[in-house]
């Protein structure tokens, strides 16, 4: 069943797993496929394609459906991480080809192109976010393929503009994948604004509850590329667990009132804590404040997330004691699960890390605001 050309809307999608069932016994949920290989025919053939599961295991076809759908791409992919789902897009490329990432993105990705992606011959320029300009200068016609961007990036939230890196893109000939794992296709769909690859780390919200670790791609069209990208995954073998899939698609079914709640949070948060006087300063999108709302406000919608950062006055030791005040907060790397998070950023990153040292990254849950709210006050202004 492909769905994915779906005229219905996201939360439709999601609750109902675009209606897969377990067509065996009737069962409205599919079951948990273990079996690790499939039989032949007699006549030497394989019935469904099917032969081993480091291709394709049946507990991936639905979620895939689900992403590409979501996405409005033509097809999707499961990885066993995010991680492994974007350092696939990398190997799908050749050494001495060109790419552009934003200075500002999830560190352990930047560390990957820094460090393994030079080892295996990409040559790859950081430019500033927010400066197309920038980004302009930066590609080179005839020998960058990609564009990899994420917005809101990690940990300062600052917004870039998809349709703007698709045009410079487009200008060279190169191709756009967004990691999306933060906005979620329930407030910007990255295919929509021109981007060819979409990433996810499924780890976050799309299975919501921090007990899966997974990944996936969605590819705006089936072409050479996507096809070199599946022989990275069904070669290279970073597929999913049976049961992993199955949790994640059990996630992703409520995935719209996890989200609309954590976003609906994040923002009362943000203002909440935007005036306090131990605050510098609040990250989060959703505010007229920060230098990329006008941007959030065109590329997102139904809400700006439920990821923001606050920077502590007193620095880092101010920071970190915050943190370590906090009740309700778990100090915890991770984010997009139920349950709300707090990490001073630096102190993962390291050495290198434009992440400031004053900054603690909250990833918003969808507990009752006001108690987040006020545990974030006492931990603020605890002596
Ligand atoms: N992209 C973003 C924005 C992330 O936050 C993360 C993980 O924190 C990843 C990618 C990597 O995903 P995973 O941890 O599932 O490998």
């Amino acid at each position: 069943m492909n769905n994915n050309k779906t005229t219905l809307t996201v939360e439709t999608i999601l609750a109902q797993g675009l209606g897969w069932m377990d067509d065996a016994n009737n069962g409205l949920i599919p079951g948990i496929f273990p079996g690790t290989t499939f039989e032949r025919e007699a006549d030497n053939s394989y019935p469904n394609g099917r032969v081993y599961t480091r291709d394709q295991n049946p507990n991936y076809d639905q979620p895939e459906a689900v992403l590409a759908a979501l996405e409005a791409g033509e097809d999707a992919l499961l990885f066993s991480s995010g991680m492994s789902a974007a350092v696939s897009v990398f190997q799908a490329l050749k050494p001495g080809d060109h790419i552009v990432a934003p200075e500002v993105m999830y560190w352990a990705l930047r560390n990957w192109l820094l460090t393994l992606g030079r080892d295996w011959g990409l040559k790859v320029t950081f430019v500033p976010n927010g400066d197309i300009g920038a980004l302009k200068q930066a590609v080179i016609p005839g020998e960058t393929v990609l564009l990899w961007m994420e917005t809101p990036a990690n940990p300062t939230w600052v917004v870039d503009d998809i349709a703007a890196w698709a045009e410079v893109a487009q200008s060279v000939g190169a191709l756009l994948a967004v990691d999306n794992t933060v906005a979620t296709p329930l407030l910007c769909r990255p295919i929509d604004f021109g981007a060819d690859i979409v990433m996810h780390s499924a780890t976050k919200y799309l299975n919501g509850h921090s007990d899966v670790l997974a990944g996936a791609l969605i590819t705006k069209n089936q072409d050479g590329f996507w096809d070199r990208v599946k022989k990275v995954r069904n070669a290279g073998g970073a597929v999913l667990g049976p049961f992993e899939a199955w949790l994640l698609m059990r996630g992703m079914r409520t995935m719209s009132v996890r989200v609309r709640q954590a976003c609906n949070n994040a923002m009362a948060i943000a203002r909440a804590l935007e005036n306090h006087p131990n605050v510098e300063e609040v990250l989060y999108p959703g505010l007229e404040s920060h230098a990329g709302h006008a941007i959030s406000k065109k590329q997102m919608s139904g809400g700006f997330g439920g990821m923001m950062s606050v920077r502590v006055k007193g620095g880092e030791s101010a920071a970190v004691k915050v943190a370590a005040n906090l009740q309700l907060f778990k100090r915890a790397t991770s984010l997009g699960g139920v349950e709300s998070l707090v990490e001073h950023r630096a102190s993962i990153e390291g050495d290198g890390t434009p992440c400031p040292a004053d900054l603690l990254r909250l990833s918003i849950g969808i507990e009752n605001s006001d108690d987040l709210i006020a545990d974030l006050k006492q931990g603020l202004e605890a002596e």
